[in-house]
C-alpha cells in the first residue's frame, strides 16, 4: 500500500493501539520499534511500513489521548539507515507485464508481473499497486523515503522487469520521461491524481470490452487471475500468449497504449529540467538480455540517459545455455560486455549456479571464468543460486528427477568460493535472491545464506575482496588516513583502472575499507561510438557515505570530502600520462552540472575534459 493509499482514519483504532504502546515504552530501540508494530497489523493483515507509522504519528501523537509529539521519537521510528548508505537514493521501478523473448526453463511465469518476477516480492506489489506506472512509483516512493527522514536530493532509478529492449520504443521513452517528470515535480508539484483518473478510465475501457482491467489491488488482481495462473508442471499456455491476451491486445484496442508513449523531445525536455531539479537523477539502470545488445541498442539507451546495464549472463557453458533454453549461447555476452564497455557503461552482470545441466564443479569453474577472461570482468555481480518455483518450467524436470537443488553444503561451498575469488573491483550487490520462502518449492529458503557464507569464511580467516564487502558505511573516516590506491585489469577491450581511496579496516585482518572510487577505461580497441575517440572513460564517481543532500557537508564521513574531484584528478593525469586526448565520463543527467563545474563541457552522448 503505497503512502497515498493509506488513510488513517481507515485504520484508527490499531493506529492509536499501536502508537500508544510505542509512547509507553520504558527504554526505546528501534527493534522494540519493530515489535511493536509488528505485533499491530492492519485488518487486511499487512505490516505497517515505516513511512506509514511516521504519518500516523506525527498526525496523530497530542490527540485520541495520546501524550504530544516527541521529535526524538521520530528518530526510532524513520530508522533504516542501511538502504541510503552507499551515497544515493535507490528508486526501484517496475516495467508493466509483457512478453519477453526468452524461455529460461527456470523462470517464473507469474502472470500478474513482467516476466521474472513474483507477485509478492515487496517491490513488486509497490508497482502492483501503483498499476507499474513509472510516474506513481517513483513519486510515491521517494514520498516514502522522505517520510522516514531521508535525503532524497541524488535519486538512482533502478527499472527492473523482464526485457527493457524488447518493449516497444515509444513505451521505453515515456517510461524514463515519467521518472523524470517524478523527480522534477517532487516538492512542486504533484500530478499523482491526474494519472490515477487516467487509470480509471482505463479500467472501465476494459470493463466494456469484458476484460479484466489490471487494477492497483494485489488482492483483485489475484482473485480474478487466479484461474489463468501458469503452473510450470502443467503448461496449458505460455506466459507470453497470456500477457498477450490479457494486456497487450486490449491495451492497443482502448487506445491506452498511445497514452503510454512518448516521443524523446518531450524525453529531453525533462532531462533537460532535472539537471538543475531539486532532486537530481545520478544514475539509471536498466536490465536486458545480452543478446539485445548491439551497437544501435547502446547509443540508444545512453540517449535515454542510462549509465549502468543490468546484462542476463546466468552461465558461461553454452551447453547449460542450450539445456534452460536461454536462446543465447556465451558469445552473445562477450559481445554485449564489450559493446557496453566501450561506451563507457557500467556492467552489472547476473550469474546463477545451480542450473540445469551445471554441477557445484561447473560452477566454480563458471565463476573463475567470469573474472580471468578479459571479455567479461563485471564491475558488478549478482549472484542467483537457481530456486524451484511452482510457476516455471524448471518444476518438469524437477518431477522427472533431472535437477535437484543444491543441499546447504554444496551452497554454501560454492558461494564461499564465489565470495573469496571476487576481485576488489567487482562489487557483489547480491549473493541469493531475496525470493519470499512461500514462492520455494524446494531448496534453499535462507535470504541470509550470505552472511552466513561470510561467517564460514571468517571462520577459516578468509574475507570477501569485494567492494560491498569493503565499503566504509556508517564508520567515521579519517582524512589522515585515506590512501589513494590504483587496481589496474586488461579486458579484451581496454585497460581497466579502478581508483580507489582506502582506509584501514578497524579490523587488522580485514582488507582495507573503501571510501569512495572510480573506474577509468583506457581504450585500446576503436570505439564504434564516434566522440569517444582517443578518449578515456570515466565509467563511474562513487563516493561513499549517509546520503546528503546536494552541496550539504557533514564532517568526518566520506561524502563530499573532495574525494570525487581528487579521483577525477587522478584520471585526468593518468589519461596525460598516457597521451590520451581527453576524457569523457558517462554523465547521469543529474550529475552534468557537477562535471561542468569541474570544466567537463557537454558532448552529444558524454561530457568531456581535455587533459
Ligand atoms: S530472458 Fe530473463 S525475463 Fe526472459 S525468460 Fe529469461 S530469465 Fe526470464
Amino acid at each position: 500500500m503505497p503512502a497515498t493509499d493509506f488513510t488513517i482514519t481507515d485504520h484508527l483504532e490499531v493506529l492509536i493501539l499501536l502508537i500508544q504502546e510505542i509512547q509507553a515504552l520504558e527504554s526505546i530501540s528501534v527493534k522494540k520499534v519493530d515489535k511493536v508494530v509488528r505485533r499491530h497489523p492492519l485488518s487486511n493483515g499487512s505490516i505497517l511500513a515505516k513511512d506509514q507509522v511516521v504519518k500516523a504519528y506525527r498526525e496523530l501523537a497530542g490527540s485520541h489521548g495520546l501524550s504530544p509529539f516527541e521529535p526524538e521519537l521520530l528518530k526510532y521510528l524513520q530508522m533504516k539507515p542501511m538502504r541510503t548508505m552507499s551515497g544515493v537514493t535507490p528508486v526501484t521501478v517496475l516495467t508493466k507485464p509483457f512478453p519477453c523473448p526468452g524461455t529460461c526453463i527456470f523462470c517464473p511465469n507469474d502472470i500478474r508481473m513482467p516476466k521474472s518476477y513474483l507477485s509478492d516480492e515487496p517491490g513488486a506489489q509497490r508497482a502492483e499497486r501503483n498499476y507499474f506506472d513509472p510516474y506513481l512509483q517513483t513519486y510515491n516512493r521517494l514520498q516514502a523515503f522522505q517520510n522516514i527522514g531521508h535525503p532524497i536530493t541524488k535519486v538512482e532509478i533502478i527499472i527492473l522487469g523482464g526485457t527493457w529492449s524488447y518493449y516497444p520504443e515509444t513505451y521505453q521513452i515515456w517510461f524514463v520521461k515519467e521518472c523524470f517528470r517524478a523527480m522534477n515535480d517532487f516538492g512542486v508539484n504533484d500530478g499523482r491524481a491526474v494519472i490515477e483518473t487516467q487509470y480509471e478510465t482505463m479500467e472501465s475501457a476494459y470493463h466494456q470490452m469484458n476484460v479484466h482491467a489490471p487494477t492497483n489491488s494485489p488482492a483483485e488482481n489475484e482473485k480474478v487471475l487466479h484461474s489463468q495462473i501458469i503452473d510450470g508442471q502443467v503448461k496449458g499456455k505460455s506466459y507470453n500468449q497470456v500477457i498477450s491476451e490479457l494486456y497487450v491486445a486490449p491495451e492497443r484496442k482502448a487506445g491506452f497504449d498511445a497514452y503510454q508513449s512518448a516521443t524523446w523531445e518531450e524525453l529531453q525536455l525533462e532531462q533537460q529540467k532535472n539537471e538543475t531539479a531539486e532532486l537530481r537523477n545520478v544514475g539509471l539502470v536498466i536490465e536486458t538480455r545480452p543478446d539485445n545488445i548491439s551497437e544501435a541498442e547502446v547509443i540508444r539507451i545512453r540517449k535515454l540517459g542510462c549509465t549502468k546495464a543490468q546484462i542476463g549472463f546466468q552461465s558461461l557453458n553454452d551447453d547449460v545455455l542450450t539445456k534452460n533454453k536461454r536462446g543465447h549461447d556465451v558469445a552473445a555476452s562477450r559481445t554485449a560486455v564489450k559493446l557496453l564497455r566501450q561506451a563507457g557503461f557500467k556492467i552489472h552482470a547476473h550469474w546463477m549456479a545451480n542450473l540445469y545441466g551445471s554441477s557445484v564443479e561447473q560452477d566454480k569453474l563458471d565463476f573463475t571464468t567470469l573474472f580471468d577472461d578479459p571479455d567479461f570482468k563485471p564491475d558488478e555481480l549478482k549472484i542467483y543460486p537457481c530456486s524451484l518455483i511452482a510457476s516455471a518450467e524448471l518444476m518438469q524436470y524437477h518431477q522427472k528427477g533431472l535437477w535437484q537443488p543444491y543441499t546447504y553444503t554444496e551452497l554454501l561451498s560454492v558461494l564461499e568460493f564465489c565470495l573469496t575469488n571476487t576481485p576488489s573491483y567487482c562489487r557483489l550487490t547480491r549473493v541469493i535472491r531475496d525470493i519470499p520462502s512461500s514462492d520455494i518449492v524446494e531448496g534453499n529458503k535462507l535470504t541470509n545464506f550470505r552472511q552466513i557464507a561470510e561467517q564460514a569464511i571468517a571462520k577459516a580467516g578468509e574475507y570477501s575482496q569485494d567492494i560491498r564487502a569493503r565499503e566504509v558505511r556508517q564508520l567515521v573516516v579519517d582524512p589522515e588516513l585515506l590512501r589513494l590506491n590504483a587496481v589496474e585489469y586488461e579486458t579484451s577491450s581496454s585497460h581497466e583502472v579502478f581508483f580507489e581511496f582506502i582506509v584501514p579496516a578497524p579490523n587488522p585482518d580485514q582488507p582495507p575499507k573503501i571510501a569512495a572510487f572510480l573506474r577509468l577505461s583506457l581504450p585500446t580497441s576503436q570505439s564504434f561510438i564516434t566522440e569517444l575517440q582517443n578518449a578515456a572513460i570515466i565509467r563511474e564517481v562513487h563516493v561513499y557515505g549517509q546520503s546528503l543532500g546536494l552541496g550539504q557537508k557533514q564532517t568526518g564521513k566520506a561524502q563530499h570530502g573532495g574525494l570525487g574531484t581528487r579521483l577525477i584528478e587522478a584520471a585526468l593525469k593518468l589519461a596525460r600520462e598516457k597521451k590520451l586526448a581527453q576524457v569523457a565520463v558517462i554523465s547521469a543527467v543529474g550529475t552534468r552540472e557537477y562535471y561542468r563545474h569541474r570544466g567537463f563541457v557537454d558532448g552529444e552522448l558524454y561530457q568531456f575534459h581535455a587533459v
